[in-house]
């Protein structure tokens, strides 16, 4: 049976009049409306026939016509309520589709999806950080995941230490994943066209090669040492409220220099801390 393609411009100006519909920015709503772009996501995807995967925000059904013609079972999950009823029809003609109705952030994706499954995405840009580190932080069975982000965000995930880009953010994501940008995507292939420019990027979870006693900690103390990125970790660490001879032990047995700054440090340089961080504590309890 032959489909009628979805990403295209006339045919998503054709779908979103026939539903009354307009873009919705706060949403984040931005279509993809070239059919390169989607094969190119669905290639990096490499999604292998049979596949599990799971979608955030569908749209109108762009990205998830192409992953189902290359053979993904695909759970999707949309916030936009006027939304199920336009997948119902663009989608019609496919059997391994399903639709959950809800907020990414607050659905159960544990219980929605089976262990090993891929993520794909074109992100909503106003939460993809909340997004990919929800994902990752609850440690959720996932293979990949292969997204659409703004070029930026793109560049924070992959940053490495001793640039001005290398946040928390660059932490997090690559504690739990080796990532990397596949390619980037121009304001013109979507509907309506975004600001800015925008990446693939890839992310191969895996269980971190680096131990960790306590991940929740472990972020905490990230997140606390880029709390005011100028300052030296040591006042970071203490503005953030942890205890000044706690800090300052715990730099000293990880051999970290207190003067240093969080963007100096290495991934590794971040778990020592956090793991001397615990014994510290524990041991000023
Ligand atoms: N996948 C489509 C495409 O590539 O053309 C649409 C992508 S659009 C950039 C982002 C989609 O995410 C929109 O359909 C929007 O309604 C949806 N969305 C926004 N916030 C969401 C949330 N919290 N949970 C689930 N979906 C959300």
């Amino acid at each position: 049976m032959l489909h009628p393609r979805i990403a295209d411009l006339s045919a998503t100006r054709h779908i979103l009049k026939t539903f009354n519909l307009r873009a919705a920015k706060k949403l984040g709503q931005n279509f993809l409306v070239d059919a390169g772009t989607v094969q190119a996501i669905v290639d990096a995807a490499e999604i292998s026939e049979g596949e599990e995967v799971l979608e955030i925000g569908p749209g109108i059904g762009t990205l998830t016509q192409g992953l189902l013609e290359a053979g993904a079972k695909v759970t999707a999950v949309e916030l936009d309520k006027k939304l199920p009823a336009v997948l119902a029809e663009t989608l019609a003609s496919y059997e391994n589709f399903k639709l959950v109705q809800g907020d990414i952030l607050k659905v159960d994706v544990a219980k929605l999806m089976p262990p090993n499954f891929k993520v794909v995405a074109n992100l909503p840009y106003y939460i993809t950080t909340q997004i990919l580190l929800t994902l990752l932080e609850k440690k959720l069975p996932i293979k990949k995941i292969v997204t659409m982000v703004q070029k930026e965000v793109a560049e924070r995930m992959t940053a490495a230490p001793n640039s001005k880009i290398y946040g928390a953010m660059s932490v997090a994501v690559q504690f739990r994943a080796n990532v990397q940008v596949a390619f980037d995507v121009s304001p013109e292939k979507f509907l309506p066209r975004p600001e800015v420019t925008s990446s693939v990027v890839i992310c191969d979870v895996r269980e971190s090669p680096l131990k960790v006693t306590d991940e929740e900690f472990f972020i905490r103390v990230v997140r606390a040492s880029f709390g005011q990125r100028r300052k030296t970790l040591l006042n970071s660490l203490i503005g953030a409220g942890f205890n000044r001879e706690r800090v300052s032990k715990a730099l000293d047995a990880a051999k970290i220099l207190p003067s240093r700054r969080a963007e100096n440090l290495s991934l590794e340089e971040f778990a020592a801390l956090s793991e001397e961080l615990l014994i510290e504590g524990a041991q000023s309890r």
